[in-house]
């Protein structure tokens, strides 16, 4: 099935984009993209965050792995494609489900421990874009190898560890609850809010929608909305994406500001030590108001002090997001 939205004199979108994802009853139309007089043709950042305006239908791709690189220690970057008259621009907050085959389907255990996804064929896990564009999407991921204390590693990131290009991918797309639409606007189901000031706290792969919506804001100049970034991680060799992030702070100085924070950093750093605290918030984020957002994004245990941190500091739980 190969469809081209045509409305208002431009195309909009061509969605070939497989079944539509839920009920697994087979194939059904190809999801309808809202045509809106405000999407612009070009693919171009702005135009990224004007397609949010698509109706968030899921579908299933089969995508194509265009390229895999490691880029720091046990992170990689994988570039995945669209097929030839698909395409969609996944909205800037939003994330993907990737489905590969359960490497223990027949194990009871995993990393020593009871498996609840035993005898399932294949196991699923999300994934949020750093960049996405017509053509596809590229993701940041961390991958889990074998270790003495988790001996068989992780399951979803070792197989995206061991894809080549050309190989396929079946992706279910977009999923989550919060988008940013540009100027500050920011929407989590209904729920809307305009923030002038971004303050965004983020742990390990957590990274990655924080990258994403930092970016694409960022490159839009009449966007006015400033950002402030606590990036918490163990050592410097697990920040992900560092020079891409610090590169971002370079070029737009004004409007971004980021603290790197490492639990167990080399003797080199120079840079804030320890675990996300309160001194560290005060210090490096706006202070809670009607016109600041918090988001944040991390492992479960950072999650909830940075959680009761906020609240104790006196930001405004409804204006506290988890990614
Ligand atoms: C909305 C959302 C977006 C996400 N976006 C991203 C993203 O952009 N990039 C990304 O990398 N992840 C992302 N994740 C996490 C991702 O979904 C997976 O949980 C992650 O890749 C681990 O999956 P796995 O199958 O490899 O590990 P599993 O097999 O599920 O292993 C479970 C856990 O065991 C632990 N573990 C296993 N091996 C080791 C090891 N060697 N060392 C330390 N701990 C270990 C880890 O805590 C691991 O998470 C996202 C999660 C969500 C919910």
């Amino acid at each position: 099935m190969l469809a081209s939205f045509v409305e208002h004199g431009f195309t909009v979108a061509h969605a070939a984009l497989a079944r539509i994802a839920g009920n697994g009853d087979g194939a059904k139309e190809a999801p309808q993209l809202k045509a809106n007089k405000s999407i612009p043709t070009d693919p171009s950042p702005a135009a990224s965050i004007a397609t949010a305006t698509m109706t968030s239908k899921r579908v299933v791709c089969s995508m194509t792995v265009a390229s895999k690189e490691t880029i720091s220690r046990d992170t990689i970057c994988i570039r995945l494609t669209f097929k030839e008259g698909e395409g969609m621009i996944i909205p800037v907050g939003k994330h993907v489900k990737i489905s590969c085959p359960n490497p223990a389907l027949e194990a009871t255990q995993w990393n020593g421990k009871v498996d609840s996804e035993t005898g399932e064929a294949t196991i699923e896990r999300k994934y949020t874009p750093v960049e996405s564009d017509m053509t596809g999407f590229t993701l940041i991921v961390k991958v889990y190898p074998c270790c003495p204390q988790f001996p068989d590693g992780g399951k979803m990131s070792q197989y995206l560890n061991s894809l080549t290009t050309g190989q396929a991918l079946d992706v279910e797309l977009p999923f989550g609850l919060i988008q940013y639409f540009g100027n500050g606007l920011f929407k989590r189901s209904k729920n809307e809010v305009k923030a002038t000031e971004v303050a965004i706290i983020v742990g390990g792969s957590g990274v990655t929608p924080m990258f994403r919506l930092v970016d694409e804001a960022l490159r839009v100049e009449s966007d006015a909305t400033k950002f402030s970034v606590i990036d918490a991680n163990r050592d410097e060799d697990h920040i992900i994406y560092k020079d891409r992030i610090d590169a971002l702070v370079t070029a737009h100085p004004n409007r971004l500001r980021l603290t790197h924070i490492l639990s167990n950093p080399s003797e080199a750093w120079t840079g804030k030590k320890g675990y996300v605290d309160k001194e560290t918030i005060m210090a490096s984020l706006p202070r809670p108001s009607d016109h600041t957002l918090v988001l944040i994004c991390g492992p479960p245990p950072m999650m909830s002090a940075v959680i009761t941190q906020l609240e104790e500091l006196g930001y405004d739980p409804k204006r506290v997001w988890e990614f």
